[in-house]
């Protein structure tokens, strides 16, 4: 591991000073990616500015109905808290289907949204990768790709996030609240990371040094009839293959309204826009979620070893929505 120096911030201002002075700083949550990045020789920040301690650790509710999610609550602390199981449990589900105990123990909501992708490539310092080191290729799309992007991957890279709680909160229109040295902004999730285009190593639209503060959930009546479903390899402690995030409402036999995004298809949690401009005011019925699944995935380009994951995502994302229509009526 390359040498660095470590530095507690005091404060808000204090953190975002810190790094606004060293541009190969980068700030530490819980550590379960970023020190493992540093380990493998892939992250080699010169200075660490530990957040876990600054004053970002409550769930809040807000005045509007909706919900603050501080940068530095813990993935097991949010999974568990009343008003997240009850009001969003996609999320709560989401978050209890990642890593492990101990790991959710550690890791932050900020850190969360942050971590990097699992490309294997990215990972191995004696491989090229685009991401890793801008110019130098992208093994992966003749290499190993099970488990990258169908959608909205680019020439430079098809690299996919890892964060299954990243997306339960795409599909609930989060707001990401950030600090920087010239002052505040919210940004909406989606929003937040990048499709890869020529800059892969790139992953989100954050500047150096603009600190997550908080992730702000908006009041959503529908969202108690919601479900986070992840497939993988194994039943625990593995990345999504895919994974598919839902609410949704139904009045009679219809679709009032619903919220969809997927995981493990892209660079970024996928909301499912096509599909949900399909399913508003459309019947509840397997017919419309095959005809919103295809519609979503019209545009999927998958490799040689990741076409079953075009078929695996229509599958999984009709059969959240046949159970949610069943539990709504
Ligand atoms: C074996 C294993 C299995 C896993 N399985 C899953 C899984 O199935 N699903 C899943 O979703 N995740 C999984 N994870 C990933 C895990 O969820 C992440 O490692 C964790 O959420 C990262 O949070 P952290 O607080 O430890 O982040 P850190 O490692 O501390 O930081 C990650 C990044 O966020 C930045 N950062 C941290 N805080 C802030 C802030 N406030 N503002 C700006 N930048 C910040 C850091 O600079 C760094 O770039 C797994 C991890 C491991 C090791
Ligand atoms: S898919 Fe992206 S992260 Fe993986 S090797 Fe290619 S450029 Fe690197």
């Amino acid at each position: 591991m390359n040498p660095f120096r470590y530095e507690r911030a005091a404060d808000t201002q204090n953190a975002v000073a810190a790094l606004a002075r060293e541009p190969a700083g980068a700030y530490l949550g819980g550590g379960t990616n970023l020190v493992d990045l540093m380990k493998l020789g892939v992250a080699t920040p010169e200075l660490l500015v530990d957040v876990a301690r600054l004053p970002y650790d409550r769930i809040e509710e807000l005045p509007d109905g909706g919900v603050r999610i501080g940068a530095a609550v813990k993935n097991s602390v949010l999974a568990a808290d009343r008003t997240i199981r009850t009001r969003y449990p996609l999320l709560s589900q989401a978050l209890l289907s990642g890593a492990s105990g101990q790991l959710r123990n550690l890791a932050t909501t900020a850190g969360n949204l942050l971590q990097r992708t699992r490309c294997l490539y990215f990972q191995d310092v004696t491989k090229p990768c685009n991401k890793r080191r801008p110019g130098s290729g992208c093994p992966a799309r003749e290499g190993y790709h099970r488990n990258l992007a169908i959608l909205g991957a680019s020439e430079a890279c098809i690299a996919t996030h890892p964060s299954d709680m990243a997306v339960a909160m795409a599909a609930l229109d989060a707001v990401v609240r950030v600090q920087g040295p010239d002052g505040e902004r919210a940004i909406p999730l989606v929003d937040f990371h990048r499709l890869p285009g020529e800059e892969p190593q790139r992953d989100t639209v954050l500047a150096h040094g603009e600190l997550v503060t908080s992730v702000d959930l908006p009041a959503l009546r529908f969202a108690t009839c919601s479900t986070y479903r992840k497939v993988r390899d194994r039943a625990s402690y593995a990345f999504a293959l895919v994974s598919v995030a839902a609410a949704l409402d139904v009045e009679g036999d219809t679709v009032r309204d619903v919220r969809l995004a997927l995981g493990g298809v892209a660079h970024k949690p996928w909301r499912a826009t096509r599909a949900e401009a399909i399913l508003r005011g459309a019947p509840a019925t397997a017919e419309t979620f095959s005809r919103a699944a295809d519609a979503e995935l019209a545009d999927a380009q998958p490799l040689p070893d990741n076409g079953f994951k075009v078929i695996l995502a229509r599958r999984v994302i009709v059969r959240v929505l046949t159970d949610l229509a069943e539990r709504a009526r």
